[in-house]
């Protein structure tokens, strides 16, 4: 059995269009990813300018297919910004040796993120300070303020302690991974984590006993989080994490010319998620603070300046290039869709999946299992139907086994499918033009 390549997925025409734009970087040329049909998408694009990989990173995500924005820094020390759907970016960043492994996320303003905190203390000037207790000690008190705020039963199985420590310094980053809730933006995580640092050295401060959430915590406990620097005694975690376009440093990841991999901490006791196979891509995953596999259902929190806090639902902001369904079983090409559905009746489209790159709309089905590889239907498995917008073709995939890379002989589209995808096609066409210009 051969691995599945864009090629033989997508034909010629989207290879073509899949080339990296520009120079290739390390990470192209180091390993070819195994493309397979519910896979990520085959996107990848180079930049030095952070506001152009983030307008792209935008432009070319869906609710269901996130792309994200990494900055690496390369051999010479200059940064580049990646935009690539972060399960790709994994494939070619894992295998790089530990030092070159100096990648960071780019959390974008005004994107929905993680409430993450960035712990950290001179080892020097703390020296009785025990890093792991007052880090345990600060999750409880965050999953407490999630309770008493929103009503989030949040507890460290969901909470990934991430270690990057060294003789001199004590350093980690938390991540609280609930699924399906997530906060607004890092402004709003940001005001939260100051209003929490403020509570707790107001409680500690005053003669004050009782409090909603800080009084089940022992005095002196709290006041261990208090770690002294150059300038002044203070909290040890740092409230300056929550700005514009934030870079937050990826798990496995060093800062430059150091050896302080990001690994997991040997007392996390999070409970990683088992979407993938690979343990070390889960991890990875549930470790970004911006990205989300599916958008869909996600609870907003917000949290405003005079403590009040809010909870909504997710709803994506109209982008005027922004390419998103209504539904995951639809394309915006009705006429297209309609005419899938009656060529499959009396099956059903169970998702429908857009290829921007390569202009390609796949149809997963259920209910119908004819197979041209075979002449017949199959017993279990079920076909999926790609539509090549550009040539306005469409053949028959199978998920069988037995027909494993099989392709159908493309088959022209009637002529008023053609219409409607020409009608729509205006968008495209400047997208495409956009794409490539930069
Ligand atoms: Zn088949």
């Amino acid at each position: 059995m051969s691995d599945i390549n864009a090629n033989t997925f997508y034909g010629q025409q989207a290879i073509k269009r899949n080339k990296p734009f520009g120079k290739p970087s390390w990470i192209q040329v180091s390993r070819k990813m195994p493309s397979h049909i519910l896979g990520p998408p085959n996107f990848w694009m180079e930049f030095y300018k952070q506001a152009e990989a983030l307008a792209i990173a935008f432009k070319e995500s869906s609710d269901f297919n996130m792309l994200c924005t990494f900055v690496y820094q390369g051999e010479n020390g200059k940064r580049k910004f990646v935009v690539a759907h972060p399960e790709m970016y994994w494939w070619h960043y894992e295998h790089r040796p530990a030092e070159e492994r100096c990648s960071y996320e780019v959390i974008p303003e005004n994107s929905p993120c993680r409430l993450y905190l960035d712990l950290e203390f001179s080892v020097e000037l703390n020296p009785e300070s025990d890093g792991p207790c007052m880090t345990n000690t600060t999750i409880d008190i965050f999953n407490a303020y999630l309770l008493k705020l929103w009503g989030l039963p949040s507890n460290v199985t969901n909470v990934l302690n991430l270690d990057s420590s060294t003789s001199e310094k004590f350093s980690r980053h938390i991540i609280f991974n609930t699924k399906n809730v997530a906060f607004k933006n890092n402004y709003h995580v940001g005001r939260l984590v100051k209003s929490i640092c403020k509570d707790i050295f107001n409680y500690i401060s005053s003669k004050e006993e009782q409090h909603d959430v800080l009084s089940s915590f022992d005095k002196t406990e709290l006041q261990q989080l208090f770690v002294e620097t150059k300038k002044e005694k203070k909290l040890f975690i740092d409230t300056s994490v929550y700005t514009k376009n934030r870079h937050f440093r990826i798990y496995k990841s060093t800062k430059w010319g150091k050896q302080s991999n990001l690994i997991v901490s040997k007392d996390c006791k999070y409970v990683h998620s088992t979407v993938y196979n690979d343990k070390e891509l889960n991890i990875f995953l549930d470790s970004l603070i911006s990205y989300f596999t599916s958008m869909k259902g996600i609870i907003l929190f917000e949290y405003f300046q005079n403590g009040t806090i809010e909870a909504k639902s997710f709803k994506r902001v109209a982008q005027q290039y922004n390419y998103s369904n209504h539904d995951n079983c639809s394309s915006k090409y009705l006429v297209l869709d309609k005419y899938i559905s009656d060529l499959i009746h009396p099956g059903k489209i169970r998702l429908c999946k857009y290829f921007s790159l390569a202009q390609v709309l796949m149809y997963e089905t259920y209910g119908y299992r004819y197979c041209e590889n075979i002449g017949r239907c199959h017993k279990s498995n079920n076909v999926s139907l790609i539509v090549n917008l550009t040539s306005k073709t469409v053949y028959q995939k199978c998920h069988d086994e037995d027909c494993f890379g099989f392709k159908s002989e493309p088959k022209q589209l009637p002529e008023e499918v053609c219409f409607d995808i020409d009608e729509e096609g205006d968008t495209f066409i400047r997208c495409a033009t956009l794409t490539e210009d930069v």
